[in-house]
């Protein structure tokens, strides 16, 4: 079957598949042919394709009302904002579209902040190989190389340091520092976790010089390190949170949390159409719900630890350099630029594919969804190994 996508705008290289159906870890594509699906939509799905609890959850609420408008207080904002702040060190919770615009929210209150708290400081300290989104303000926060040129001028107001060399976040603090904004654990720069001890003195210097610390877990956060959100890892509550692509499920939604402290924004200064619409925020109540049942975030730990040591085997028999990461956000290490060429030839393996994704050529990540079994981890390591060997 040949695909006419002439009027699909041109914004990256797709394989000519077109997904027409999912089931919990597996995707199907226009053919018939099954896929393990190791994307889950970008770290997205934490749940999996077609979660009963958000089928039921997107059917209720469309069945009652889809928006009122953000001007009014709907019953899905209201219940999915009292279980965030109930399961967080947080008070207060806007709800956004895209962890994008969750980020740009944080950075608009920290600068608020510092307006009104801190003499109009505005720099926000972020760290190379981080990313925070492709807005313009988020791409200048962002440590991708060649992103300070893309799309010049970048939206000044965010010095680079370097993620776990607290030296280097130490040198670019000064008066107009209002906060320290990172990923706890670094997603597209290839799964590289903050050290523990860099996060808890990250956490002392900003109290220390009255600095706000922004965590975005839009990758890491709603249970993908086997917490509920990736920096009770490291036992420090920082002042602003923000949540995406798990949160949702796979639908758009996106969180702003922060504590009564620092939630400082006044009626004019932030906002938007879809923000907090109950359809999303009804999926978004049954996602988070569904976290917490009891024993749930302790079987991703464990399934996390599983698909680590099948890696570290795997690792070990193939001559590669490891893995990292925390939960099942985890990457392998080849000892070579193979990523690429490894994606590529596990989509096409036959008569099952293999979804993959290499934020870094010498780098394999997996995402998988939280409910996923150690079958199916076991039936992707096993589809790798012969994928890495079939590799010269
Ligand atoms: C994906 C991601 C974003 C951007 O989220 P969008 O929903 O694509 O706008 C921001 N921060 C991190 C850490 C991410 O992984």
């Amino acid at each position: 079957m040949t695909i006419d996508t002439h009027s699909v705008m041109y914004i990256t290289k797709r394989p000519d598949l077109v997904f027409t159906e999912g089931q919990g870890s597996w995707l199907l594509d226009q053919n018939g042919k099954k896929y393990l699906d190791f994307l889950q939509g970008w770290a997205v799905n934490c749940l999996g394709h077609s979660n009963p609890g958000m089928i039921e959850a997107i059917e209720k609420q469309a069945k009652k009302v889809i928006n009122p408008s953000p001007a009014f207080y709907n019953e899905p904002m209201i219940a999915l904002s009292n279980l965030l702040t109930a399961n967080s060190c947080f008070d207060k919770v806007f709800f956004a579209n895209s962890g994008a615009e969750a980020n740009e929210g944080a950075i608009k209150l920290a600068r608020k902040w510092g307006k009104l708290h801190k003499n109009n400081a505005f720099e926000i300290i972020t760290f190379n190989h981080g990313f925070h989104g492709r807005t313009l303000a988020t791409m200048s926060a962002s440590g991708k190389e060649g992103w300070d040129t893309m799309f010049a001028p970048q939206v000044p107001g965010f010095p680079k340091a370097e993620l776990n060399d607290i030296e280097s976040v130490k040198k670019l603090i000064n008066d107009k520092t209002v906060a320290i904004m990172l990923e706890p654990v670094q997603g597209e720069g290839g799964v590289i976790p903050a050290d523990h001890q860099f996060m808890r003195d990250l956490r002392e210097i900003t109290k220390k010089n009255k600095i706000l610390l922004i965590v975005d877990e839009v990758q890491a956060g709603c249970g993908r390190t086997g917490k509920l959100f990736a920096h009770q890892l490291y036992n420090i509550n920082p002042d602003i949170m923000t949540l995406g692509k798990g949160i949702g499920g796979g639908v758009p939604l996106a969180a702003l949390l922060a504590t009564d402290e620092v939630a400082c924004f006044e009626p004019g200064d932030q906002g938007g159409t879809y923000n907090g619409n109950p359809l999303m925020t009804a999926v978004g109540f049954s996602v988070i719900s569904q976290l917490l049942a009891p024993g749930f975030l302790d079987e991703v730990l464990a399934k996390g630890q599983y698909l680590r040591e099948l890696l570290l085997d795997l690792s070990k028999e193939l001559g590669l350099d490891g893995e990292r990461g925390e939960g099942l956000l985890r990457a392998l290490k080849l000892n070579r630029d193979i990523g690429p060429e490894i994606v590529e030839r596990a989509r096409n393996l036959e008569p099952i594919g293999l979804l993959l994704n290499s934020p870094r050529p010498n780098l394999i990540r997996f995402m998988p969804a939280l409910n996923i079994s150690r079958e199916e981890l076991k039936q992707m390591v096993d589809l790798l190994r012969g994928v890495i060997k079939s590799i010269k």
